[in-house]
């Protein structure tokens, strides 16, 4: 066998965002929404992209499938470099990577027919008929669990759930290889949240296409994920195998993420203890000196304040940025594990 496949693979990815500019247009200060990504998603896999709100997760997604321009670094589609790409070859991309918003409502056109909004795609691309739209979307929505008698029908006349099927369909039409869905259920119903995330793990089975799934909600990425990568302010801070992370995070931030996931067995949860997490997430204008995370890390070191981190491998299929985990330890070497003898804040989980 050889090395996987790679369906997605970004480089050195950075982006900022103007706050303020001068008269004569200089930008004054910046958000560095992205500041120095590198990822890889499997073919045939879903790589889980968690986060507190404001670490830049949407930005990465919305890189990766072209939708806005990176300042730096590269993204590679199939192997193939599209960092760049334009006209012809960006149509072309279009066909390979699909992008699922977070809000359903706002992704519909309320003028045009179910119908219309699934298959356009297919018109645009040649690859069907004006007249052949309704039929060709008819089939689409059946892959999506939805009647194919809502071709008739007007987005308004939908509830959210089964718009977010529309949008998913619509993201199917042109079979691509890789879906970005950033929160796909956060505009939902608690109750169609778990139907859509169900959904989209059933169409990766049948059809294997690469899923990046956005979500500020580790439980969520933890049961659909094979990888999540972990990121805060700007950066990714721990990246790994889901199943490994969720047994052994090691990053004192995915211990504090994961700290507040509630786990089923009831034992389990009473020996839990909540690390909480104090004080907001830095401005990613301004970010600490040193690690971004040292100022609400519960297991800061004096070195985190003038040294920043790198993500490193540790272990065989995890990259850390921490200063406790020098590069190519395994976990066990750690000398003065994480929250050992150090200010860990513990309160009682809630139930
Ligand atoms: P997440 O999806 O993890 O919540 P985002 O990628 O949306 O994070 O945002 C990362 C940072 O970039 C935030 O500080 C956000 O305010 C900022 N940001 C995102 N998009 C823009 C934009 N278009 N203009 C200015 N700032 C932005
Ligand atoms: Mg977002």
């Amino acid at each position: 066998m050889g090395e996987p496949e790679v369906a997605v693979r970004v480089r050195n990815l950075r982006k900022t965002f103007p706050l303020t500019r001068s008269l004569l247009g200089r930008t004054l200060r910046a958000v560095r929404a992205v500041d120095g990504v590198d990822l890889e998603v499997e073919a045939g896999t879903t790589l889980g992209l968690v986060g507190e709100s404001g670490s830049g997760k949407t930005t990465v997604g919305q890189l990766m499938a072209r939708l806005i321009e990176p300042d730096d670094g590269t993204i590679e589609v199939g192997g193939r470099d599209v960092t760049r790409v334009r006209g012809s070859a960006l149509t072309e991309l279009r066909t390979r990577l699909q992008f699922i918003f977070q809000d359903p409502y706002g992704a519909l056109d309320p003028t045009k027919t179910v119908g219309h909004a699934v298959a356009e795609p297919l018109l645009i691309h040649g690859r069907v008929a004006r007249a052949g739209m309704d039929e060709a979307a008819a089939r689409l929505l059946e892959r999506v669990t939805l009647d194919p008698g809502f071709v008739e029908r007007y987005p308004d006349e939908l509830s959210g759930g089964q718009r977010q099927r529309v949008c998913i369909a619509r993201a199917l039409a042109l079979g691509p290889d890789v879906l970005v869905a950033d929160e796909p259920t956060s505009a939902l119903d608690l109750s169609t949240r778990s139907e859509i995330l169900n959904l989209l793990l059933d169409i990766q089975e049948d059809s294997g296409q690469a899923v990046v799934l956005v979500s500020h909600d580790f439980a969520t990425v933890r049961h659909l994920a094979h990888r999540i990568a972990v990121m805060y302010v700007g950066r990714v801070v721990e990246e790994g195998d889901a199943a490994e992370i969720a047994e052994e995070p090691l990053h004192p931030y995915t211990r504090a993420l994961l700290s507040a996931v509630p786990v089923p067995n009831p034992d389990v949860q009473r020996a839990r203890r909540r690390i909480e997490l104090h004080g907001d997430l830095p401005d990613p204008a301004a970010p600490p000196s040193g690690c971004r995370f040292r100022s609400r890390c519960p297991v800061v070191m004096p070195e985190c304040a003038t040294t920043d981190p790198p993500l490193v491998r540790v272990g065989a299929r995890r990259r850390v940025a921490c200063l406790r985990y020098p590069a190519a330890t395994s976990p066990s070497d750690v000398v003065e594990p994480p929250g050992a003898g150090t200010q860990i804040v513990t309160a009682p989980v809630r139930r």
